[in-house]
């Protein structure tokens, strides 16, 4: 605070300094404005002097002129003339002396600089008036000039006239006394006389003559003299206006030199409240800072007395200190043994964590073989064969009208029952799970997921879609582009599990596509597609079947799979004439095998996985159908007569199953059989036109899941799969089931078919 005292009283003495300075600058700018004026003023009134002057001169001029010689006025005038002429070249050169004064120092932000050049530019234009004024000055010498030139001339003509008249009297007084001589000599002859002054009389009247007409002629020139006192007038009165020119620059120079004491008054004024207000302001600041010095004044004894309360506490932090460094001294020695004994502690909790690992992973292994047989024994109590219903949406090929109208109806809070309404009667059905029209392709492969994964895990899965032509059969295994079907999503699905799994296991997958017609069976992918392929033994002994010739792809990407897809329906339209009708004739499979390698325990697998869209289920009329196509029809019959017949035996745990009776069973024969897991998705059209169509197939699907597992359902061991022929019989005739379940057989049912059923066994061999 001391010191901003200080700095602030330095500050005032510099600008009490400052202001000093101002003021001798003021000053010395005041006289030099002073004298500059007083200057002018002399100029001026030099300048009225020789105005004045000029006017006497003028006078004299105007006296003298009538008869004295204007040569010498001339002359005088001359030389005045150069005189104010000289006298106006310094005026000049102090004028611009000064200016370069005023240039070199200006006084900077001063409120006179303006009035200054308003000054000059008054200034500039007197002197351009003055200008004006020494031009018609000039004018006028010229004109006087001239003026005495003519005079002179008039002059010299009078002159010479006035001679010439002396000599003229001279002449005539000399006749005259010569006459008056010879009138007196005469005046004795008075005839002589008479005659003599006749004579004189003539001379004498010439003489008169002469003498008239030097009269005129000094009357000429007298008039002369007149125009020339006019013109001098004239001149006068010029001279007049000027003067009075003079008097009105003199009056704005007066009014001007007012202005300038005006502003000279004001900027006193406002340099005396700026000294008032500079003065106010260094006393608050005096104030002010006294005031802050106070505060840290009072600052200062609270910080005093702070320090004093501190020092005890310094004192205990100094020998916390000491202590501290000397622990530090000692910290590394310490350090060191913390550290043998942690790492020894680390050695033996990793021999530890290690000998653990080695357990778990035991364990993980005996937990992963219990877990496989736990899942078999859920998939065995839930049963290795579930059904699916789906309803396709109606479509614009349904027509319109109430042939076209929904038959089917679902239940909101059971996902596994569908009503279908058959000429005017209500039947139910349980399925595994129903689709309504709604279903999307991705709900449909979700539930279907599991079952693809299981064949990572080497299980054999079968999916067929059964169903009348048209009722989306290929839709739910195809799909279309943009909306795929099962085969697309479950390739993608078994791509990207394998990839989840590549850490410990090596997988290759590969497809086959094949094709059944009138029981024969094509290779879709092979370079001779019409050519019937065998299905047979292995020759090793094994008991397994396969197809010798059937072409397998490894695939490894969803663009592999496409190309698949799309190299089989190539060769498959090839080979037909209607696309559409034969596919409706002929089971597509796909067959996708994925082969699994663990590279930990060297153990291998093998899951098959037979995505099958089946011929259409539909009754052909006996009546109607001939020749080929009857023989389709009985083909289609009696192999989807033999699937059932097939999932019937499994479900039913009988101990023959007859694969035999078609190449479809027969080829599919190890993907059915043992804990092979098999979906049938059946699938069904809502339109009012196909309900007993669909009343067929909703049938067959009941009754593939209504086979009962456990150890009640050996008694059922010889029941046989009722064929096409008896679902048609039973959608025909009235028994229809009208409740749940009721289309199962009953165990009395069964053992009192059993006997015809084990008849027809033996009889097929
Ligand atoms: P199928 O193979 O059983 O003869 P399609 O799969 O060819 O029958 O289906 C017949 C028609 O119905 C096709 O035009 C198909 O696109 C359409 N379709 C079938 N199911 C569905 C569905 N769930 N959603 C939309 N359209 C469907
Ligand atoms: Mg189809």
């Amino acid at each position: 605070v001391v010191a901003s005292m200080a700095h602030l009283q330095e500050e005032k003495m510099r600008l009490q300094e400052e202001l000093l300075g101002l003021r001798e600058k003021l000053a010395a700018r005041e006289d030099e404005e002073l004298s500059r004026s007083l200057q002018l003023q002399s100029q001026v009134e030099a300048l009225k002097a020789k105005l004045l002057e000029q006017g006497q001169e003028i006078s004299r001029l105007h006296s003298q002129l009538a008869g004295t010689d204007a040569e010498k006025h001339r002359a005088l005038l001359a030389a005045e003339n150069e005189r104010l002429r000289q006298e106006m070249k310094s005026c000049e050169g102090e004028l611009l002396e000064l200016r370069r004064q005023q240039q070199q120092a200006p006084c900077q932000g001063c409120a006179h600089l303006q009035e200054n050049a308003e000054l000059q530019e008054r200034l500039c234009q007197l002197q351009q008036e003055a200008e004006e004024a020494r031009a018609k000055l000039a004018e006028l010498e010229l004109e006087v000039q001239q003026k005495t030139n003519r005079l002179a001339e008039v002059e010299l003509r009078l002159k010479d006239s006035l001679a010439e008249r002396a000599e003229e009297e001279e002449r005539l007084s000399r006749r005259l006394r010569d006459s008056q001589e010879t009138i007196a000599s005469l005046r004795a002859q008075p005839q002589q006389i008479k005659y003599i002054i006749k004579t004189v009389e003539v001379e004498s009247a010439k003489a008169k003559q002469a003498l008239c007409e030097s009269q005129s002629r000094n009357q000429y020139l007298q008039e002369q003299v007149g125009m020339q006192r006019q013109v001098l007038k004239e001149m006068e009165q010029q001279l007049q206006s000027s003067q009075k020119t003079v008097a009105q620059l003199r009056a704005q120079m007066v009014m001007y030199e007012a202005e300038l004491e005006r502003a000279h008054g004001q900027m006193l004024e406002e340099m005396q409240a700026m000294e008032e207000e500079k003065n106010q302001a260094i006393e608050e600041a005096f104030s002010r800072a006294q005031v802050e010095m106070k505060a840290v004044h009072e600052n200062l004894a609270g910080v005093r007395t702070n320090l004093l309360t501190l020092q005890p506490a310094l004192r205990t932090l100094t020998h916390d200190y000491n202590s501290l460094k000397r622990q530090v001294r000692d910290f590394p020695l310490l350090l060191q043994e913390a550290l043998r004994s942690a790492r020894a502690e680390i050695r033996q909790a990793i021999e530890e964590v290690e000998s653990t690992n080695r357990e778990l992973l035991r364990k993980y292994r005996r937990e992963l073989q219990l877990r496989k047989k736990c899942h078999n024994e859920l998939v065995r109590l839930k049963g290795n064969i579930r059904v699916f219903g789906r309803v396709r949406p109606i479509t614009k090929e349904d027509g319109e009208g109430p042939e076209a109208a929904s038959a089917v109806t679902f239940d909101a809070d059971d996902d596994a029952v569908l009503h279908l309404l058959h000429k005017g009667k209500q039947v139910s059905f349980e399925l595994d799970k129903v689709f309504p029209p709604q279903a999307s392709q991705e709900e449909v492969f979700q539930e279907v997921q599991a079952l693809v994964t299981s064949c990572i895990d080497g299980y054999n899965v079968c999916i067929f879609a059964y169903g009348q032509t048209g009722a989306g059969k290929t839709y739910t295994m195809e799909g279309t582009a943009a909306n795929p079907g099962i085969n697309q999503r479950a390739l993608q699905l078994l791509f990207s599990e394998v990839r989840g799994k590549e850490a410990d296991w090596d997988y290759a997958i590969s497809v086959s596509a094949a094709e059944i017609y009138n029981e024969s069976l094509r290779d879709l992918l092979g370079k001779e597609p019409q050519e019937k392929l065998e299905i047979k033994l292995c020759p090793d002994g094994s008991g397994q079947l396969y197809v010798p010739g059937l072409t397998e792809f490894r695939v490894q990407s969803v663009e592999d799979i496409n190309k698949v897809f799309e190299f089989g329906h190539v060769n498959r339209a090839t080979e037909c004439t209607n696309l559409n009708e034969h596919s409706s004739r002929s089971h597509a499979l796909l067959i996708v095998t994925v082969r699994g390698l663990d590279r930990s325990t060297g153990l291998r697998t093998t899951g098959k996985l037979n995505l099958v869209d089946l011929a259409g289920s539909e009754r052909v009329g006996r009546s109607g159908a001939e020749g080929s196509r009857l023989r389709e029809a009985q083909h289609i019959n009696k192999s989807l007569s033999a699937l059932g017949d097939v999932i019937y035996a499994l479900r039913s745990r009988q101990g023959h199953v007859p694969f035999r009776n078609s190449k479809l069973t027969y080829l599919l024969q190890d993907s059915l059989s043992g804990d092979s897991k098999t979906l049938m998705m059946v699938q069904v059209s809502p339109a009012e036109k196909n309900s007993s169509e669909t009343l067929c197939s909703l049938k067959f699907a009941e009754r593939v899941r209504s086979v009962e597992l456990g150890p009640g359902s050996r008694k059922a061991e010889l029941a046989s799969w009722p064929s096409q022929e008896q679902l048609e019989g039973d959608s025909a005739g009235t028994s229809v089931a009208s409740s749940r379940g009721q289309a199962a057989p009953s165990p009395g049912q069964l053992s009192s078919r059993s006997a015809s059923i084990r008849r027809k066994l033996q009889t097929s061999g």
